[in-house]
């Protein structure tokens, strides 16, 4: 609808209008400043709470973007308890998980502030004593779950006579993306929560979100019966400009990679917490095992440890007893240490969502933090053939997943453009790179004018051609089982022993693609099979052990009938060797260092405003 603009705004404007938030005083600031220190501990707003705050105490519907770990709960639970020289009358906040709901209740009642919840799982008992508070004005928040609409008539009784002694002051709908179809988790007991403004139509309300697209958004408004005419839109950036961004290539040998990650943190992060991301149970043991045995104190962490054991470690963890912890993708969900300065992912992550979530877990406090990827084409093939071999994802699935990683692998290989606006561009956000300030490794690249010539740049190509090449070769080789890579070799022309001896030099498609480097090559094959035009499969030896072997795969029909042209970006360089660097030790790496040491210098810190700069009545 019209009430949503495309707000994607620069830093510098949010700062500013952040700023100005700053100087309206309102007949409540006085009372919300004094709570928000007395009362919550806290020393400042971080960026739009306080517009969050104000809107809600001003009778505005809001609506709240806000990435994970941004501080969404203080943005109703401050308003719920500010009196406004009346009283303050209780709060509605509509959860969807139970185990949540019980988190939220615990910290404010650590606070001295009156909360409880209700939810199916109390028996009536319960769930009358909950009412009778209620009545009694002796809550200052209540968390419920939203089936409670629907299933307690008594319930919807006790709201009316709350509404009616102007004691229901607002409504709240937490992860407000369930209330939309189009989410990604849509609920289908949040299609109820119209109710609120049914019902009681004046009563402010708010809804907060981590995850939602403009399309979703005004589904949610739509449902929940926004007061369009009176509502503000919170959409903050997904930017987290204290975070650093690097990729940097990876050596096959684990303990080449390990002692480089012992030296780095010595150097950078002594006795500072960090997370090291793994792909396998395996790796994550290896890794710690090494690590540990140099000196670093460190746990693994991954679903083959029984839940108890998870719990211990997490808690070492926590309590900085572990520094570093080296974990599989089951590590993160709920997880809340403020003070991560590190995350490393030592293989790829599969998605760049995944990508976004996992790095974000460095610098919860608003602290410099460093995430660092160690990229190798191996991990890609490697977890290619991970996904592929996977029994609990459907066939359609398996092309997403094979997508995504496609996505991963095209974003480490960029060495050219900002790291910070390939994210967020992927999230449809646009972004300036120039408000990265030298924060990800790409833009200090170009500071230093590291790149190797102006002109590279990546491109889109057509290799269609090419493609229908590679179908014709593989098909040429009939029923022999030949694997991906000795495929490419033939492609390139190698005249080695082994593919001359078996005849393939005298395949007509021998050597045509010889002008593509190595590494390209890889790439295009790996492309092939994610789009199936080529397809990998396993024949078992006679020990167990499995090979992979190349075939033709269901859409190499459509492509030799022209029913599908292939293109793929390429980053186009004049020294293309000099970009190879797969092969280099990081230690041997000269920009590994120099980027580390620039950044320092170059860190841009915005002043925080502190809370004595607040507006004072005049
Ligand atoms: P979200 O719901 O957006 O994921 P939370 O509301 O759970 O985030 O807050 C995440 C963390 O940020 C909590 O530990 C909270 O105490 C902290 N936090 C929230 N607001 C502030 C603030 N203004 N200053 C400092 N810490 C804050
Ligand atoms: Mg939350
Ligand atoms: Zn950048």
């Amino acid at each position: 609808s019209s009430q949503i603009q495309s707000s994607t705004k620069n830093v510098i404007d949010i700062e500013k209008e952040e700023a100005k938030e700053q100087e309206i005083y309102y007949k409540w600031t006085d009372e919300l400043y004094f709570k928000l220190s007395k009362i919550f501990k806290l020393a400042n707003f971080r960026n739009n709470q306080l517009k969050a705050i104000n809107s809600t105490l001003s009778g505005k519907d809001v609506f709240v973007l806000m990435p994970t770990g941004g501080g969404k709960s203080l943005c109703y639970q401050l308003p719920a308890i500010i009196k406004n020289g009346k009283t303050h009358g209780t709060t509605i906040v509509v959860s969807p998980l139970v185990s949540l709901m019980q988190d939220q209740v615990d910290h404010l009642l650590a606070l001295d502030i009156k909360a409880t919840n209700l939810n199916s799982r109390l028996n009536a008992e319960q769930k009358n004593f909950v009412f009778q508070l209620l009545v009694n004005g002796e809550l200052d928040l209540l968390y419920i779950s939203p089936e409670m609409i629907n299933a307690s008539k008594k319930f919807q009784t006790v709201l009316q006579s709350l509404f009616r002694t102007h004691n229901l002051s607002r409504i709240i709908i937490d992860e407000a993306h369930c209330v939309s179809s189009w989410g990604h988790d849509f609920r289908p007991d949040y299609k109820q929560l119209n109710y609120f403004k049914e019902n009681f139509c004046n009563i402010p309300i708010m809804a907060l979100t981590a995850t939602a697209n403009t399309f979703v958004i005004n589904d949610i408004i739509k449902n929940l019966k926004f007061n369009q005419n009176n509502m503000t839109l919170l959409r903050q950036s997904f930017n987290r400009d204290n975070l650093f961004y690097q990729i940097l290539p990876k050596n096959s040998n684990t303990k080449i990679m390990v002692e480089t990650i012992k030296k780095f943190i010595l150097e950078n992060f002594k006795n500072q917490t960090g997370i090291i991301y793994c792909h396998s149970k395996k790796s994550c043991e290896e890794v710690s095992e090494m690590l540990s045995s140099l000196g670093i104190k460190s746990a693994a962490y991954h679903a083959g440890m029984s839940a108890n054991e998870r719990i211990r470690v997490q808690k070492s963890w926590q309590n900085n007893i572990v520094q570093v912890i080296c974990a599989t993708v089951a590590f993160g969900m709920g997880i809340d240490k403020p003070d991560v300065r590190f995350v490393m992912h030592y293989t790829i992550p599969r998605s760049l969502e995944s990508y976004y979530q996992e790095t974000g877990r460095a610098g919860r406090d608003g602290r410099y933090s460093y995430c660092i990827t160690f990229y190798s084409f191996k991990d890609v093939r490697k977890l290619q053939k991970m996904i592929q071999i996977d029994k609990s994802l459907k066939k359609e699935n398996k092309t997403v997943h094979l997508n995504k990683l496609q996505q991963v692998m095209t974003f480490c290989e960029n060495q050219f453009e900002c790291r910070r606006n390939l994210i967020l561009n992927y999230f449809d956000e646009k972004f300036d790179s120039n408000f990265c300030f030298q924060n990800c490794d790409n833009c200090v690249k170009k500071d230093l004018d590291l790149t190797e010539t102006d002109a590279s740049q990546i491109k889109e190509q057509d290799i269609t051609e090419t493609s229908l090449q590679i179908v014709d070769l593989v098909d040429s080789l009939g029923s022999d089982r030949v694997t991906v890579i000795s495929c490419q070799e033939i492609f390139k022309g190698s005249k080695s022993a082994k593919i001359v001896q078996s005849g393939y030099t005298q395949l007509r498609e021998h050597g045509l693609g010889k002008e593509w480097s190595k590494q390209d090559l890889e790439r295009i094959f790996f492309h092939l099979i994610t789009l199936k035009v080529l397809q990998e499969y396993s024949v078992m030896n006679k020990c167990g052990y499995g090979s992979s072997y190349v075939k033709l795969g269901p859409e190499a029909r459509k492509l030799r009938n022209r029913k599908l042209t292939i293109t793929m970006k390429f980053t186009i360089t004049e020294k293309r060797s000099k970009t190879s660097k797969s092969d280099t030790t990081v230690e041997e790496d000269p920009q590994f260092i120099k980027i580390l040491t620039n950044r320092r210098a170059r860190r841009i810190e915005f002043p925080t405003r502190p809370s004595e700069n607040r507006p004072k009545r005049v």
